[in-house]
Order: structure tokens, then C-alpha cells, then sequence
């Protein structure tokens, strides 16, 4: 009888560990952050409250600078786990004004760096395990009243973390849009197309250089800073630039599927090759108005064959009806 039991215990955890194995490919396992805080398994980011908003690259300081983390979720007081192994540091300071929420640390290891802000953590030294308990989030309502509470998490050369703390897996109205393309920047679910600004349209065909040169590509629209998304599955290749310059937008990858082939510019890709599926994370927006202030700013979207995308793209548009 015991042994039964015993047979039987190992058949449920064994069919408990192969249903984890299906929802998280073990490929795709240690490419993500572990879970951060308790009550948000998935990491979900702020969204904007009267404080401002939580996405990597946001407004601070009326526009005079930009948010250069991505703030987690986490309610006042739940428990901080380690995103990653690592060595501690710190104490890691923000506010340096003694308030409630003046404290964190840094994890150094795994290939990361990163800077944990608003937690108070067990220690400040020492090694530390991914996914053990790190410590525990600060009063932030006690310092911002009605804010999203929510751990400041940096990268220590403040890169964009975004694509580490959440899942490849696409949010689920893109995965339903097979045949699609998917959607290519955060915060533009519908592949707007950028209109007429001072440096001219972001339409096909649009004229260039004074009428001399079209605009064999799609501009859709995508703030400075926004996570992109492959908008179908293929083989990456690049970079891929336009400029020649090495201004701050002159990078962008290739993707190449078994039915499309299009260049993505003024990106810069979590990688050049290799291959990735539709609305994977693909990289971030680069910062435009840095080189044209006051453009719409976004990521050029050019056919390899030079023909027109936009149909493409708005199949997407349809697919939200
Ligand atoms: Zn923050
Ligand atoms: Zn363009």
C-alpha cells in the first residue's frame, strides 16, 4: 500500500513538472528574470498613474529626462525574490533624503547587472540565489499616495530590461492573428502608420529628398525607448543600417520568413541572427528625436524587395474589429 501511494505521488508530480515544461520551453527558461515580487508572477509593468508611467524610456521631470528602468508591480510590504544569481552590493540609494522607500541593492552575476530599488533587502552583501527571497518592498504609499507600488528595477548601464522581465510569449490577441503580421511596437497595437510631420510623411511612396526619391518603406509609428515585436517568424540577419553615420538610430535587423522578407530600422535588436517567432520581443526603439526633434517617431519598415508593406501591416488593424 505504501508503495502504491509512493507510485502514485511520483506519477502526479512527474505530470505537474511536464505541464510546467509546456508552458515555459526550458530554451526559453534562463533567457527570463525569475519572478520578482510575490502576487506578480509574470512581473507585470506600472502602467501611469498621476506619478507618471512605469515603461522604460517614460517622461521625467516634465520631458527633461526619461525613466532609464521599468518598474515592477509589487504591493507595499509583499516579499522581493532574486531575478538571478548573483553577488550583492549596496545599499543602492535613490532618494538620499531618508524616506520610507530610500533603500535597495544591486545583483551582479549570470551575465546581468542590475539595481533593485525601493526593497529593503535581507543584506547587502554576499551571494544570492535566483528566485530566493531578497527582501521586501517599502511603504511607497506612505511616500506617493495612490501610485502603482512598484520596485524601480535598473539595469547598472541603464539598457532597457523589459525584454528580460517579461515572457517571449506574446500577449494573447497578437498570437490569435495567424497569417498576420503582428503588431511592432509596444503601445501601437494597431501598426498606426506616422503621418506628415516637418521631415516629411511615413506613407509608401511618400516623396523624398525635395521629389527626387520615394519612400519605399512604411514609417509606423513607435515612441523612443518602446520594446519591438517581430511581426512574423523567420531567420534574423544584420545589422542592418541606413544612415552610415553611427548616429544614435543607425541600426536595425533583417527578418526573413518562408512567405515575407522586411527590414526593421532605427531599432536595435536583442540580436542579429538566429531565429525568432511573430511578436517575440525583437528590441527596443531607438531615440529619434534625438536626431530629428519633434518627428513622429518610428521604426522604418522596409520590404527586402522594395515593394509596398502596408497591407500587411493594417491586417493587423482589421484582425482588432
Ligand atoms: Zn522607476
Ligand atoms: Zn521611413
Amino acid at each position: 500500500m505504501p508503495a502504491l501511494s509512493l507510485v502514485t505521488l511520483v506519477s502526479l508530480v512527474s505530470t505537474v513538472f511536464t505541464k510546467q515544461l509546456d508552458a515555459h520551453p526550458p530554451q526559453q527558461q534562463h533567457g527570463h528574470w525569475a519572478q520578482i515580487c510575490s502576487g506578480n508572477p509574470t512581473n507585470r509593468i506600472r502602467g501611469c498613474d498621476r506619478y507618471g508611467c512605469g515603461n522604460f524610456g517614460a517622461d521625467r521631470h516634465s520631458g527633461k529626462e526619461k525613466h532609464v528602468g521599468v518598474d515592477v508591480i509589487c504591493s507595499d510590504g509583499a516579499t522581493v525574490y532574486a531575478p538571478f544569481s548573483g553577488q550583492l552590493s549596496g545599499p543602492i540609494r535613490f532618494f538620499h533624503n531618508g524616506n520610507a522607500i530610500d533603500d535597495g541593492v544591486q545583483i551582479r552575476g549570470s551575465g546581468y547587472c542590475v539595481k533593485l530599488v525601493c526593497i529593503h533587502p535581507i543584506r547587502y552583501h554576499g551571494q544570492i540565489r535566483r528566485g530566493q527571497r531578497l527582501g521586501k518592498m517599502l511603504p511607497m504609499q506612505k511616500v506617493y499616495p495612490g501610485i502603482i507600488s512598484h520596485i524601480h528595477v535598473e539595469n547598472c548601464d541603464r539598457s532597457d530590461p523589459t525584454h528580460l522581465l517579461t515572457p517571449d510569449v506574446p500577449p494573447l490577441p497578437q498570437r490569435a492573428q495567424d497569417g498576420r503580421w503582428a503588431a511592432v511596437c509596444a503601445g501601437n497595437p494597431t501598426n498606426e502608420i506616422r503621418g506628415c510631420d516637418k521631415y516629411g510623411c511615413g506613407y509608401y511612396g511618400a516623396p523624398r529628398r525635395d521629389g527626387k526619391g520615394k519612400h519605399r518603406a512604411v514609417d509606423v509609428i513607435c515612441a523612443d525607448g518602446a520594446t519591438v515585436y517581430a511581426p512574423f517568424s523567420g531567420q534574423l540577419s544584420g545589422p542592418v543600417k541606413f544612415f552610415h553615420n553611427g548616429n544614435a538610430i543607425d541600426d536595425g535587423v533583417q527578418i526573413r520568413g518562408p512567405e515575407f522578407c522586411v527590414k526593421l530600422l532605427c531599432i536595435h535588436p536583442i540580436r542579429y541572427s538566429g531565429q525568432i517567432s511573430k511578436g517575440q520581443v525583437l528590441g527596443r526603439m531607438l531615440p529619434m528625436q534625438r536626431v530629428f526633434p519633434g518627428i513622429t517617431s518610428h521604426i522604418h519598415i522596409e520590404n527586402c524587395d522594395h515593394s509596398d508593406p502596408t497591407s500587411n501591416l493594417e491586417r493587423g488593424k482589421g484582425q482588432r474589429e
